[in-house]
């Protein structure tokens, strides 16, 4: 029945206040509730008010005695006692059968008080105008105390007692106005004071009783409700209910909490929670059973029977005594599955799968939450935190060179490096390719993050083994300290960034910490980039040629092509600055079309048929048809390819070595000449190069006028020189500055040398006059 009424709308839909209720419809409702415990009070003093009817009639008898008449003492006795015990019968009985009691049983009440109200006024009226003063004293004691303990007995029911108080009063008032007593008129308005005095009182302790019991009845349906709730739960789910002390003594629990929870019967009534949960847990539950107010969703470990299980719990404190320690009544469900699962997924989604480390977003976060705890950790103890990324240099070339899965497991190897710093506080990440996250929590100062970050790059930098080959690597770190500027993690990322990208531009292997000024940096480099678009549609590129001088001699082969940049408020740009622009942006493919074919057209246009050596850069073989360019280059200023020479970087060869040699050997085959530029500077031997389609050696200027002693550069030459000779190959010393460094190359056994000794750079119209200066002398003599 009360899952029914559940269904059809809950607590807040069951009637109330509807007195003119039919009994039989009323039955279950709470105001025929109400009126079952009205009459129940009333009945509650059936057996007082039966010894007080009866003994108070007889002691009346006993006094009226002299004077009455004893048939109609004799009726008025036995009417009182009929009248009285029926309507207690009646009254039991009907209790006994009903939860609830109709209006019409209130109706009966009513009357009843009526009539043993009209019973008990004749006693007045007829025996007190005359009785002695002595048995007056009595019978007027007995019907005051009738008047007031009936009223009394009556209270709950306040229309009964009011109208039980006024009928006995007038009759009281009747006998005394057909005394001669000379005090009547005195005790009349006393009589009358006490009977109102008496109906007040009766109708507020009706009307308390009816509002108490509407105020418990409602508790209790809500209770009810509650309780089906609670059954139908504890049927259905796997969840399990539970009742604590404040202490955390288990009260109550369902039977099912010891089956869910595996936890036998070690968990049990008068049992401690707290001795289910792990540490965290328990202070964490402890501080919320403290704090007094309801939670959800607290999530607790617990171990039981040696296995770590999750409990999901809910509870709030459920209304006690004032004083008495508070309980608590929840909920508590076992997460375990599903929070492996969560957990599993969470894991997935945090971590690189192939380092084990947290993975970008991850770190991010750790990046973020470390930046909101910067100012305090300032207050407290001035401590630093900074954000490093640190970026491997040279591993692009181990993916390319050895493959996806070698770059994959020096990744590994680089990983587990890294993960020994922990141990110094660092906390690492991956960001992504080569790049790895370094957070620095609390640390002394600046100086001492940045000594680490050397000492992790320096950890780093060494030779691998991977699948028999070994290669070597190195590391570059850009720091960005967190500070007073409250920076976001985006902002530290990308200052972080900005440093890495300064300290692998400033040859790698460095620590570089973020400095405003970097920002200016990365806008001038848009800016250029921007400009860069435009030069060739402005006409603003041009060439410039340095000659290429024969050692034995010292006369004009060839000119290398060398790109200018006249760019607008700016003057001329150096290639250094912007050709690594140029390929970053893939703008290298239409200037390197455009280099090809004006270099070609203007050696055709030189007096003599020398040499024209043009830079190709990597993204130029590696993203362009730079073969069909170089073939139509050729074509169209008709020259003869054995003029031609093309300069490539060592780099070309460890990023897909199979098609460049393959690109090479076509040019080769056209009778292109391949020079290899700047050698020295790269990664890979003398030995590995003879595998390769190369024609000629350009030894770079550090070798031949950089810092180096004479003595150390000369043995490096003298080593290049013997082995291209012994390849076949032919050399090329760049950057000769000095008549010295002349003599001393030709006495080597070199073959070229190029430098500001010879001629700087020049533009191509002063080309046939350099060349008929350097003819003039011999023309002299
Ligand atoms: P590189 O190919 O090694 O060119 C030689 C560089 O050394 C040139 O600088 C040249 O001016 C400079 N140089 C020549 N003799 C001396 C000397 O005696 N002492 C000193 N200190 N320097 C000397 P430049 O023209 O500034 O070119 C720099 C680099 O820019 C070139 O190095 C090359 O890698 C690149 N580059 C220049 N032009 C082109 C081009 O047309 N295409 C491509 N892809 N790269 C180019
Ligand atoms: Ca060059
Ligand atoms: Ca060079």
């Amino acid at each position: 029945m009360a899952a029914s009424r559940l269904s059809i709308g809950g607590v807040g839909s069951l009637p109330e206040g509807t007195p003119d209720d039919d009994g039989d419809h009323g039955r279950g409702s709470q105001e025929a509730r109400i009126r079952a415990q009205q009459i129940q009070a009333i009945t509650k003093y059936t057996p007082i008010t039966l010894g007080a009817n009866v003994i108070n009639g007889l002691l009346i008898g006993y006094i009226v005695l002299p004077i009455a008449h004893p048939i109609a003492l004799l009726a008025w006795l036995l009417t009182l006692y009929s009248i009285v015990g029926v309507g207690a019968w009646n009254q039991r009985s009907r209790l006994r059968t009903r939860g609830g009691a109709s209006p019409r049983a209130i109706r009966r009440a009513i009357l009843n008080g009526v009539i043993i109200g009209a019973v008990w006024a004749t006693a007045p009226i007829l025996w007190f105008p005359t009785s002695s003063p002595h048995a007056q004293l009595v019978v007027g004691t007995v019907v005051t105390g009738m008047i007031c303990a009936g009223a009394f007995v009556l209270a709950t029911v306040s229309q009964a007692a009011i109208l039980y108080v006024v009928i006995l009063t007038a009759g009281a008032l009747a006998g005394l106005f057909l005394s001669d007593n000379p005090y009547a008129p005195l005790l009349s308005v006393m009589l009358i004071a006490y009977a109102l005095v008496v109906i007040r009182s009766a109708q507020g302790t009706g009307s308390l009783f009816a509002s108490q019991l509407r105020a418990e009845f409602s508790l209790r349906e809500r209770g009810e409700v509650i309780e089906l709730l609670l059954a139908e739960f504890e049927e259905s789910a796997s969840d399990w209910l539970f009742e604590l002390g404040e202490d955390g003594m288990i009260l109550k629990h369902s039977k099912r909490f010891a089956q869910v929870t595996g936890a036998g019967a070690r968990f049990q009534t008068g049992a401690s929670i707290f001795d289910f949960l792990s540490r965290e847990s328990e202070a964490e539950l402890k501080r919320l059973l403290a704090r007094g107010s309801p939670f959800r969703n607290l999530i607790v470990d617990t171990e039981v029977d040696g296995r770590r299980r999750w409990w999901k719990l809910a509870a709030g404190p459920i209304a006690v005594e004032p004083d008495a320690p508070r309980r608590w009544r929840g909920v508590g469900s076992d997460i375990t599955e599903e929070k492996t699962a969560n957990d599993r997924v969470a894991f997935v989604a945090r971590t690189d799968m192939l380092t084990g480390l947290s993975n970008r977003e991850a770190f991010r976060e750790a990046v973020a939450d470390a930046a909101r705890q910067t100012m305090r950790q300032i207050e407290r103890d001035g401590s630093v935190m900074a954000f490093g990324c640190l970026d491997l240099d040279q591993f692009k070339n181990v993916n390319d060179a050895l493959g996806h899965a070698a770059g994959d497991q020096l990744l590994r190897m680089v990983a587990s490096e890294l993960v020994l710093f922990g141990a110094e506080g660092v906390e690492i990440g991956r960001l992504g390719g080569d790049e790895f996250g370094l957070l620095f929590r609390s640390f002394e100062t600046r100086e001492t993050i940045a000594a680490l970050a050397s000492r992790i790059i320096a950890a780093l930098s060494k030779t691998y083994e991977i699948d028999g080959e070994r290669v070597t690597i190195g590391a570059s770190v850009g720091l960005a300290y967190m500070g007073q500027d409250r920076e976001s993690e985006d902002i530290l990322i990308r200052n972080a960034d900005l440093a890495l990208y300064r300290a692998k531009h400033s040859g790698g292997g460095l620590v570089v910490a973020y400095d405003a000024s970097m920002h200016a940096e990365v806008d001038a480099r848009r800016r250029m980039q921007e400009d860069l678009a435009l030069a060739l549609a402005r006409d603003e590129l041009f060439l410039t040629y340095q000659p290429i001088v024969s050692l034995a001699t010292r006369r004009t082969v060839g000119f290398e092509a060398l790109l200018r940049w006249r760019r607008p408020y700016k003057g001329i740009v150096s290639p250094a600055v912007f050709i690594p622009v140029a390929e970053r942006s893939d703008l290298i493919i239409p200037i390197g079309a455009w280099i090809l074919r004006t270099a070609c057209a203007a050696a055709m246009r030189w007096p003599q048929p020398l040499t024209i050596s043009i830079n190709v850069s990597a993204v130029q073989i590696s993203r362009s048809a730079v073969g069909a360019e170089i073939r139509q280059a050729l074509e169209e200023s008709g020259l003869p390819p054995g003029r031609l020479v093309i300069e490539i970087t060592e780099s070309l060869f460890l990023k897909n070595e199979a098609p460049t040699t393959q690109f090479l050997q076509e040019m080769r085959a056209l009778g292109i000449s391949i020079a290899l530029d700047d050698f020295g500077t790269g990664y890979s031997s003398l030995a590995y190069l003879s595998r390769l389609p190369i024609d000629k050696i350009k030894i770079d200027r550090a070798f031949v006028s950089g810092p180096a002693s004479l003595e150390h550069r000369g043995a490096i030459i003298q080593a290049i020189i013997g082995m291209a000779s012994g390849l076949g190959m032919s050399t090329t010393a760049e950057g000769v500055e000095t008549e010295e460094g002349f003599a001393w190359l030709r006495s080597q056994g070199g073959d070229l040398a190029q430098g500001y000794l010879f001629a700087r750079p020049m533009p191509a119209e002063e080309i046939p006059a350099f060349l008929e200066r350097e003819d003039a002398p011999r023309r002299s003599l």
